[in-house]
């Protein structure tokens, strides 16, 4: 029986897939010129988002755009150097805002989602870190009832598929959490939602134990692959083949390099997202904590607070703009006053996005033995463990716990006609 499994990218989604195919028996090979976890895994907000099926593009977000372009401290940014290269997948993205195709995205991405932290908990105890599987829910705190009345639809989509939603308002918020701004109008809690303290330190960990079960860890970027019979036998590298029986993309926001090569060019982009981590906080928030209006989010990290969020569109190759990270800074001492902290790192990350906000999951239309994992966007932390049983059952021929066709690389085949 033919054991041996490339992953290329040991990203938490290429662990995570690592992970299951190792407890399943297979002899892994983590392909990764990184070292493991240390790419946009590592510095997300850690929030286990088991509620996030609700797509980032709804009915009427194009509205809001302009106005968050026109915004330096806005949510969103798009370089204008990089604005013809984005156009296309912009037009896609509008593509998938109808509110049928927006439930139809709920729907696949819910039933992905809603189970991370039970499919979590296991893996993370395998790794030796249950301690990093919490699950205490997390909030969205408004500024104005403008603002809140702006992410009904978003609530709506969540109550309709079961997520329970507690809705605080004036001096509910305070009692709640004191630290909180006593100008928040609504702070909406999601008590169900979890998080990770030191999303680094949970990819380490499968690693290590990735490690200690026998798995090879090849420092090398995956280039091509070579064929026999149809099916791919070698991952070719910048160092070498490695011979493989499978291979999984888990490349992150630079898997469409390899995927094109295997039949799917799917219309993969980043959307680059930042973080400020603010060391010794005076003040955290008791649980983590989303502005509404602002669309970052601030996390009690192990190392400090976390403050992450932001758009940018702005692809693979530009420097970061860290300017993004201090408006983040401002932001948080919006929702919380009394912060004062003492160092800052500011990181930035590639998200790995697809205009219709799903990942893609699943085999490959042309190499039967080539699966895909890639394109979690901003949901890869909570999605990873239910992607990777999802890729390690179709490895072993067997049925996944959940449906993966909504996932499926064709489904941009046929939207590709209707592009311009
Ligand atoms: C600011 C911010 C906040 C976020 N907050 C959250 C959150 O709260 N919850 C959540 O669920 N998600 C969140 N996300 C999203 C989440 O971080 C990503 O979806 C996730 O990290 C993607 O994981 P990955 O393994 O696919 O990619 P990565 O972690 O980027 O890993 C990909 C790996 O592939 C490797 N690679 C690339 N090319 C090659 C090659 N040719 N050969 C070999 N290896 C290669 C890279 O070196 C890298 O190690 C956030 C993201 C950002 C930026």
């Amino acid at each position: 029986m033919p054991r041996r499994v490339a992953v290329i990218g040991a990203g938490v989604v290429g662990l995570a897939c690592a992970s299951r195919l190792q407890i399943r028996g297979y002899d892994v090979t983590l392909v990764d010129p990184r070292d493991p976890g240390t790419g946009c895994s590592s510095g997300n907000a850690g929030c286990l988002s088991r509620a996030s099926c609700v797509p980032l593009g709804l009915p009427g977000t194009w509205k809001k755009a302009p106005r968050w372009l026109l915004d330096p401290r806005g949510p969103l940014v798009i370089p204008p150097r990089y604005m013809p290269r984005i156009l296309p997948w912009l037009w896609r993205f509008q593509q998938n805002t109808s509110i049928d195709r927006v439930n139809a995205i709920a729907d696949a991405l819910h039933a992905l989602l809603d189970v991370c932290i039970e499919k979590w908990r296991p893996l993370a105890a395998w790794a030796g870190v249950p301690e990093l599987i919490r699950q205490e829910g997390y909030g969205f705190a408004y500024e104005s009832e403008a603002g809140f009345d702006g992410d009904a639809l978003g609530r709506e989509l969540r109550r309709a598929r079961g997520v329970k939603i507690d809705v605080l308002t004036g001096g509910a918020i305070r009692e709640f959490d004191p630290a909180l701004s006593p100008k928040l109008t609504h702070l909406v809690i999601l008590p169900e939602q979890g998080h990770v303290p030191n999303p680094l330190r949970l990819s380490q960990a499968l690693a290590e134990r990735l490690r200690a079960g026998g798995a090879t860890f090849a420092r090398r970027e995956a280039r091509g692959f070579e064929f026999s019979g149809g099916r791919i036998s070698r991952v070719a590298t910048d160092q070498g083949p490695v011979d493989t029986d499978h291979v999984v993309i888990a490349a992150g926001a630079h898997s469409n390099a390899l995927s094109s090569q295997l039949g799917a060019n799917v219309p993969l982009e980043t959307e680059r997202g930042y973080h400020a981590m603010l060391a010794s906080p005076s003040v955290q928030p008791r649980i983590p904590v989303c502005s509404g209006e602002g669309k970052y989010f601030a996390t009690p990290m192990e190392g400090g607070l976390r403050i992450a969020g932001t758009v940018e569109l702005g692809g693979l190759d530009a420097p970061p703009n860290h300017r993004r990270a201090d408006v983040l800074v401002e932001g948080a001492r919006r929702l919380l006053p009394a912060l004062t902290h003492g160092s800052v790192e500011r990181w930035m990350g590639h998200r790995p996005s697809l205009p219709d906000s799903k990942p893609v999951i699943g085999r490959s239309p042309r190499v039967p033995n080539a699966f895909f994992a890639f394109g979690h966007g901003h949901v890869g932390l909570t999605a990873a463990p239910s992607t990777g049983e999802i890729v390690a059952a179709l490895i072993a021929d067997e049925t996944p716990y959940m449906d993966p066709t909504p996932f499926a690389a064709e489904r941009f085949s046929a939207a590709r006609s209707r592009a311009p």
